[in-house]
């Protein structure tokens, strides 16, 4: 197949990939095993990444970070879907937590938090979902009471990333009436926060070096100036804003992913016999892998329009919502024709392909399930 070369890479984002890549290569994937069976990276990892220049490289640099833009996450993120990692939440740490602050925090909030995240001794997670649901962000029930300097934070959220690891959790809670302009973003530094606990790891089918909890907040006390942005109410639509990015990332690592898993399938076809020849030399086996193919080279190259149009400052809800949709999809569909080709094998989870089949499958689930962003589109037509 020709090559193809994404028109939002240039030398500079190319060397940040190659960082990434040699960084992942040679401090994450040799350790899968051991972070999956503690549900987390080391923390020296995050210091590790932090150092090489590779968390938060789109947070201006005043504040610790790169100076960069979304090109150079997606150059990082793209590096870590190629080699199927599925330990580190970078994307939640670098590419969606960090910018609430920078779009919305006080200058106060971003001299606090943004050097910590970028040198990553400052571990991110936001917390959205509640065991009531997730996917209507307008019925969060966590509540936030001011209380003279302070608010005080009651209620639970569920499945959230880096739960037991994160210093600053953004907390998504209720501070005045029912719906969506009653919501407001609170960041929570936990080792100050008398009342937070967590759950133990949850026991997922995939994802298995990441630290996906529950949390509980029993009358937590957090100073009111750690509310993200100095007006209450504005939680809903910081999130609308934010997370066409998030969902655009998950795209980028779908999308990488989908290419590693052909990638892997044409290569065991050619070197697996059945019945005295290759795998390779039964056509169903071509068809496949030349369906496979085709597909994640049509997802990558909608990926990166939707990349230009977002570092123009132009991609809108909806299309970053097919994006999501469409690469999620895609990479499920690809991952589960490919892991076929592996046979046994394919189920085994020394085999990067097993780790793709079954970290692909939760991404049409969070990051808004695929469904709701079907709503999105719908709704913009
Ligand atoms: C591994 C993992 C990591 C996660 N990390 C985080 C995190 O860091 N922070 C965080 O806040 N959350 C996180 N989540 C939660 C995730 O975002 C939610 O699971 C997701 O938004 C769906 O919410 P829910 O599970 O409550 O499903 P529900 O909201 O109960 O929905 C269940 C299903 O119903 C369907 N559905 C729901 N609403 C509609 C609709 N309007 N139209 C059509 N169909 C619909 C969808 O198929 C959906 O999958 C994570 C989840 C997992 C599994």
């Amino acid at each position: 197949m020709g090559e193809y070369r994404s028109p939002w890479v240039d030398d500079e984002v190319r060397h940040v990939g190659r960082l990434a890549r040699s960084f992942f290569e040679r401090s994450v994937i040799p350790h899968t095993e051991r972070f999956a069976a503690q549900h987390r990276v080391d923390r020296e990892t995050w210091c590790e990444a932090g150092r090489l220049g590779l968390l938060c490289p789109s947070i201006r640099d005043e504040h610790g970070g790169g100076g960069g833009t979304f090109a150079h996450e997606a150059a990082i993120l793209w590096e870590q879907g190629r080699l199927a990692d599925d330990s580190l939440p970078y994307a939640i740490h670098s590419t969606i937590v960090p910018h609430y602050i920078q779009e919305y925090g006080t200058e106060e909030q971003k001299r606090r938090w943004l050097p910590g995240l970028a040198s990553g001794a400052l571990i991110g997670a936001i917390a959205m979902s509640e065991p009531s649901g997730g996917s209507d962000l307008k019925a969060v029930r966590t509540l936030a009471r001011r209380e003279g300097d302070h608010y005080v934070i009651t209620g639970a959220k569920s499945f959230i990333t880096n739960g037991s690891m994160a210093g600053l959790v953004l907390v998504v809670a209720r501070t005045g009436e029912p719906g969506a302009r009653g919501l407001s973003i609170i960041g929570v530094e936990t080792e100050h926060a008398t009342g937070l606990s967590h759950g133990g790891p949850l026991r997922k089918i995939g994802q298995h070096g990441q630290d996906t909890r529950e949390l509980f907040f029993d009358e937590v006390r957090v100073p009111a100036t750690h509310l993200v942005g100095e007006v209450e109410g504005r939680g809903f639509a910081q999130l609308m804003a934010q997370l066409p990015q998030e969902r655009l990332a998950i795209a980028v690592g779908a999308v990488a992913q989908a290419e590693y898993a052909v990638e892997l399938a044409v290569q065991y076809a050619k070197e697996r016999t059945a019945f005295g020849r290759s795998l390779w030399d039964l056509q169903n086996t071509r068809i496949t892998l030349a369906e496979c193919a085709t597909e994640a080279r049509v997802a990558r190259v909608f990926l990166d329009h939707c990349i230009v149009e977002h570092l123009k400052g132009r991609l809108d809800a909806a299309t970053a919502s097919q994006s999501k949709y469409r690469s999620t999809d895609v990479l499920s569909s690809i991952a589960d024709r490919c892991l076929q080709v592996f046979g046994g094998y394919g189920y085994v989870l020394d085999y990067p392909i097993a780790r793709i089949y079954a970290g692909a499958r939760v991404q049409r689930i969070y990051g808004g399930a695929n469904e709701i962003m079907k709503e999105l589109v719908a709704r913009s037509l």
